[in-house]
């Protein structure tokens, strides 16, 4: 069996990158363990930036009769306090969307099966065949069968997923469970804004609620650290204690209702920033390759953003047995896949430092409620509309400094919240050592959480010189 390219896994990178790909006509070969529709709590809220991907490689129909809903915005929720932001005004009318993941990935997998050069096979790839340091061929056992099988090809997308079992062959991983999402599913339950997304912080575990189906709403409650919860005999008892009273009061019941139920679903949630390996006849793609923490809801909307890039560089290629043509295209796309990812991955963590810590949320919650451009912009950045990292590094800090002011204000306010002279102002400077603590933090903090991410998603010195060499801004 030889093919021009082997795809390893049918997820959403590597079902999406067959169909894109194809529009080549080159014969491509896909290899999935399991092909039947999957029940997961990944992937259910695509932003509108993914939206916008999929809409431009001519994939709108992937959101297709799969009961899929509209998301408009967000509803944030902080100590019970809430604001509606909504997502950014485009030109084409956006929306994100919510979804089973299953019933979409089903999808993509239909449309790419049907198309005549894509061949999908269903078995579980067992190793990268390498001649001379080059992987020329993958090894692949089929479901109930005895004996492994191979197939040549001249490249291997390699889009094994969250769990990936080769990217260490490619990449140098650096990865870092920040903690679980536990999965829950409300059944026939009206949300606070119907079509929003809701972001449920305060004195305990953030939580996300958006709608999935017409009947359905997921709940993904975060569970900080690297061990996962136990689902002992106290634990059902233990998620009633900590979050029914904090839920939106709309969806108490169904939440108890889920509770008690007791489908629980956990999954854990990742830190791997890109760090490839050249290796001949073959790239990485989607979560084995990078991976940001999904509170914000951005891994399909990077995934979608590099499938368009690497099959764009590909498409130069005429003959995919040209190692070096091929290999030029897939550094090519190294270099530049980060200007479509970066802000999403900046932020997504970002986000995570901020939600922990109580004077950041309160900051972030009180910039983003001053609405105009504080809300639109963070809203086109969290959407994967705006991937301008330097208005996401103004809009980050600018939050902090917000916070900071603020809470200066409200120390140097007179018992009776009346403002005090400038005189009040010093003295309450001076004997205030933990507000002056407390409002230093707030900038320092946001710089320590923002600082790693900048610097794992700065391009290094190669790539920077290819990207001048391609006459593009590295930022
Ligand atoms: C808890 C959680 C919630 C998330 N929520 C969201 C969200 O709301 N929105 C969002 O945009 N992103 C979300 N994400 C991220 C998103 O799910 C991923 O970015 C996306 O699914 C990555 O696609 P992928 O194709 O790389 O991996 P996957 O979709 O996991 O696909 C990998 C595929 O490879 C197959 N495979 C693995 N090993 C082999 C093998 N050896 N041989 C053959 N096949 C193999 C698997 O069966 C699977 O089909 C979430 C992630 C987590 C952890």
């Amino acid at each position: 069996m030889k093919f021009d390219v082997c795809i390893v896994g049918a997820g959403i990178a590597g079902a999406t990158m067959a169909a894109e790909l194809a529009k080549t006509g080159k014969r491509i070969a896909v290899v999935e363990r399991n092909l039947s529709e999957r029940d997961v709590i990944i992937g259910e809220l695509l932003q509108p930036g993914g939206v916008l991907r999929l809409h431009e490689m001519g994939f709108s129909s992937f959101l297709e009769n799969i009961d899929a809903q509209p998301v408009y915005g967000y509803d944030i929720i902080l100590d019970g306090e809430e604001i509606l932001v909504p997502y950014p005004k485009q030109k084409e009318e956006l929306s994100g969307y919510g979804f089973r993941n299953g019933a979409f990935l089903q999808n993509i997998r239909h449309h790419s099966r049907t198309l005549e050069n894509v061949t999908f096979i269903e078995a579980r790839v067992t190793e990268l065949l390498e001649e001379d340091n080059t992987v020329k061929a993958v090894r692949f056992l089929r479901k109930h069968a005895n004996g492994e099988e191979q197939l040549q090809a001249g490249l291997t997308i390699v889009s094994d997923g969250p769990v990936s079992r080769f990217r260490e062959k490619l990449s140098n991983p650096a990865k870092k469970v920040s903690g679980h999402f536990l999965g829950l599913l409300l059944k026939n339950c009206q949300l606070p804004h119907p079509n929003h997304g809701h972001l449920v912080m305060g004195n305990h575990p953030p939580f996300v609620i958006y709608p999935v189906t017409s009947t359905a709403s997921r709940v993904l409650i975060d569970f900080k650290g690297e061990k996962p919860p136990k689902f002992n005999a106290d634990f059902k008892q233990f998620l009633l204690d900590t979050f029914e009273a904090v839920m939106p009061e709309v969806v108490r019941d169904c939440f108890v209702a889920a509770v008690q139920e007791g489908h629980f679903k956990l999954f854990p949630n990742h830190r791997l920033p890109a760090a490839p390996l050249k290796k001949k006849g073959a790239v990485l793609l989607g979560d084995a390759l990078n991976m940001r923490h999904p509170l914000t809801g951005g891994g399909m909307t990077a995934v979608f953003a590099d499938v368009k890039n690497l099959a764009e560089n590909l498409s130069a290629v005429t003959d995919f047995f040209d190692t070096k043509a091929v290999g030029r295209a897939v550094q090519k796309y190294y270099a530049t896949r980060h200007l479509g990812t970066q802000t999403t991955n900046i932020l997504a963590d970002g986000l995570y430092g901020v939600v922990y810590n109580p004077a950041l949320r309160r900051a972030f919650f009180e910039y983003v409620g001053r609405g105009s451009r504080y809300a639109e912009e963070t809203m086109a950045i969290l959407a994967g509309l705006n991937r301008d990292k330097k208005l996401l590094l103004t809009h980050f800090l600018g939050m902090a400094r917000y916070g900071t002011a603020q809470n200066v204000k409200a120390a140097v306010k007179g018992r009776d919240g009346v403002s005090i002279s400038i005189k009040g102002v010093r003295s309450a400077a001076k004997t205030g050592e933990q507000l002056a603590a407390g409002t230093l933090n707030l900038v320092k903090d946001a710089v320590l959480i923002i600082t790693p991410l900048l610097l794992t998603e700065k391009p290094d010195a190669a790539t920077r010189l290819m990207l001048k060499t391609l006459n593009r801004n590295p930022e």
